[in-house]
């Protein structure tokens, strides 16, 4: 598996940055907006990447696990709506759902599929053109990925799709990982997210990153959440139950050490976030419900001497977090209750 590739991508999207500084600012600001556009999706690229290899890499750690290709899929419902005719000029997306960005070392990239491809079917089921719903809530593209995952349940699927008005059947096999569905989330706020299955980074919050092992760092903090079973809270119900959420957070920073770790990416690159990012913060994210960050600094220096001396009598030894892990974990999810 050639791991250098994306991490000199992901590299060379930080030194560029998110705003194109430095390119041609062309003069129609519409072309700008699909410019703009265009630049989110090596974000998604390297997200899907990064969380590729931590779901793979620690799939011995995981209770609910599912096969994995690597593909970020999108249809023109993701955008806002005062986007959508920059999504069309920058990808050609339309109702039906397609590839926006591959993991480049994932098995649907290996196996010769291309972002741009339009998704017609898998193992012959058709994929569903989205319906027209609420601006940016992916619904067709939640749709979609069920459809992979149901077509990719015995480990390999033969995918038809369409790719500049030919129609092309590719057999792809599958790789066994972690459960959890990873997604930037064109955004200003600085909270990336979890609700057990997804996995939320907004765009504001990867900007803030110097390094893979950073990005890598914010990633595995949600996907530990994931993984140790915890729900998404509204901010409400998180103040009436600050003491479970702030034991949670704890827990997923400690996980998250061996989660990077696991997949060879350097641990410390949370601490070397929390000490630039922190104290430009000031107190928001601490709270009642967030410990600061000078202690999660200190969980994680702690939790990375601890795996240190337990890895060095045991090289397969796991996370003691792990038996923390919720018993509701395995239960299939509650239909989502409505007002
Ligand atoms: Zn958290």
């Amino acid at each position: 598996m050639d791991r250098t590739r994306p991490f000199l991508k992901g590299l060379s999207l930080l030194a560029a940055g998110f705003c194109l500084a430095g390119a041609a600012v062309p003069e129609d600001s519409a072309d700008q907006a699909a410019l703009e556009l265009e630049a989110a999706a090596e974000w998604d690229e390297f997200l899907e990447s990064v969380g590729h290899r931590l779901a793979l890499d620690n799939v011995r750690l995981c209770s609910r696990r599912v096969w994995r290709t690597g593909i970020v899929v999108h249809d023109l419902h993701r955008y806002a709506a005062g986007s959508r005719a920059a999504a069309i000029r920058a990808f050609g997306v339309g109702l039906r759902p397609s590839i926006l960005a591959l993991a480049p070392e994932g098995s649907a990239a290996q196996a010769g599929l291309r972002p741009g491809d339009i998704l017609l079917s898998a193992d012959g089921a058709a994929f569903a053109e989205s319906r027209i719903g609420r601006a940016g809530t992916g619904r067709g593209t939640t749709a979609a990925l069920d459809t992979l995952d149901a077509a990719f349940a015995d480990g390999a699927a033969v995918l038809e799709v369409e790719r500049g008005g030919t129609r092309l059947r590719l057999p792809v096999r599958a790789e066994q990982g972690c459960l959890s569905r990873f997604q930037l989330q064109t955004s200003t706020e600085t909270n990336a997210g979890a609700d057990g299955l997804w996995v939320r980074i907004p765009t504001a919050f990867a900007r803030t990153v110097r390094s893979t092992d950073e990005f890598a760092a914010l990633v595995a903090h949600e996907f530990a959440h994931n993984v140790l079973g915890h729900r998404g809270r509204s901010q409400i119900s998180q103040l009436f139950n600050a003491g479970t959420v702030r034991a949670q957070e704890i827990a997923a920073d400690r996980l998250s050490v061996w989660l990077l770790d696991g997949a060879s990416y350097d641990p410390r690159g949370a601490i070397a976030f929390w000490q630039r990012f922190g104290p430009s913060q000031g107190t928001i994210l601490a709270g009642p419900t967030h410990p600061g960050w000078r202690r999660r600094v200190a969980i994680l220096e702690a939790e990375i001497a601890e795996m240190r001396r337990l890895k060095a009598d045991d090289p397969e030894a796991i996370s003691p977090v792990l038996a923390l892990r919720s018993t509701e974990t395995s239960a299939p999810r509650p239909p989502a209750r409505r007002r």
